[in-house]
């Protein structure tokens, strides 16, 4: 049989290096993760590799490339919240861009060339363009943007310096859940806001708190794009192929290009759970833009890429599946919303 490339995936056990994992060999790579188990989990890598080993252990993470010889790198392995960056910013530019940068010597030590690096909406900041191109100005307005910005500045320089090809992909709001259900979202402590939502739904949770009902949009609360994780997992592997084809970088945004309202989250929630969510309302959350809504058109003309799971009622419908099956059956008084149990009676 024809050995694949490995791809060395940081960060497999987690939210969405797991469902990378998942995509690789579909894509015709075999995944190697490395992970330090400290945010994700070892029943997310199925039937593949996993090293467990810090990022800043550079002998390990060496020992890891020697073993695997991978022909490229996906770099997941690093803290994602908004708020938890703004309160903490040593946390932010020491984990995700000091690791980063260990990850990046040993790379130019073995000689692989070809890297993904997990970006973010967050690195354009306040948009003063929406829906959001690639060629926005990029001025983060918290931590984790700028972190990630400054890995893209650097992976810049160094492909014109060492020929280390790149491509940032520009995730907006990753949330669902593979399809087989074996795999999906869990965070400890939990921030973001699919999950929370569906943990009040559960009565996991008494509420889900809205940070902010008085930004400038049409119902006063922050718009995301949301994007399926598969969908998402699926680019990594199209933007991947291309790079190493034309041994050249880029860098694509991940979205749908349509935007939802924190409120009409909850809505849509309540209607495919049938479940009442509890709201309560908050102060604005630090850090957040108003609106992040992506152009995702280079992606989808260069890459030939297309968010076909990324509904927000398919992205609800695979997130409740799985938290449902993660979390435990339904404990709750919570009451079914009263739309759901009109619309049942009408079929
Ligand atoms: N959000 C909220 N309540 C929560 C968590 C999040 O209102 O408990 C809002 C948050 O302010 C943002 C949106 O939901 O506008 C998505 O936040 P999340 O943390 O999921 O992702 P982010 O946009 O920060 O990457």
């Amino acid at each position: 049989m024809k050995k694949l490339p490995v791809v060395l995936i940081t960060g497999g056990a987690g939210y969405i290096g797991s469902h990378a994992v998942q995509e690789a060999r579909k894509n015709g790579f075999d995944p190697v993760s490395y992970d330090n188990l400290s945010l994700g989990h070892a029943w997310a890598v199925q039937g593949s590799p996993l090293v467990k080993g810090e990022l800043a252990d550079r002998k390990k993470l060496s020992a890891a490339f020697k073993k695997f010889k991978p022909a490229a790198v996906m770099h997941f392995a690093s803290h994602t919240s908004v708020g938890e960056s703004v309160a903490n910013p040593q946390k932010y530019y020491q984990d995700n861009l000091t690791n980063a940068m260990t990850l990046f010597s040993v790379m130019l030590e073995r000689k692989v060339r070809y890297f993904i690096l997990s970006s973010t909406a967050a690195t354009y900041g306040d948009p003063v363009e929406v829906p959001i191109p690639e060629t926005h100005p990029q001025a983060p307005i918290n931590p984790y943007g700028d972190s990630k910005l400054m890995l893209e500045k650097i992976l810049a320089w160094y492909d014109k310096a060492y020929g280390l090809r790149s491509t940032f992909l520009r995730y907006f709001n990753a949330a669902g859940a593979d399809a087989s259900g074996k795999i999906g979202e869990v965070h400890e402590p939990e921030t973001h806001l699919i999950p929370l939502v569906l943990d009040a739904a559960m009565g996991r949770r008494k509420e889900i708190t809205v940070f902010g009902q008085d930004y400038p949009t049409a119902d006063g609360t922050c718009i995301r794009d949301y994007i399926h994780v598969t969908d998402l997992a699926g680019a990594h592997f199209l933007a991947l192929k291309r790079m190493m084809e034309k041994d050249k970088s880029d860098f694509f945004n991940l979205g749908t290009g349509k935007g939802f309202s924190v409120k009409e989250v909850i809505t849509k929630a309540e209607e495919v759970t049938g479940m009442k969510v509890p709201v309560k309302m908050g102060a604005r959350r630090a850090g957040d833009p108003p609106e992040l809504v992506a152009r995702s058109s280079k992606a989808m003309e260069t890459l030939g890429w297309q968010p076909r799971h990324s509904s927000l009622e398919n992205i609800l419908r695979t997130a409740w599946a799985w938290h449902q099956g993660y979390f435990g059956k339904i404990k709750t008084s919570r009451q079914p919303a009263a739309r759901s149990r009109q619309a049942r009676t009408r079929h």
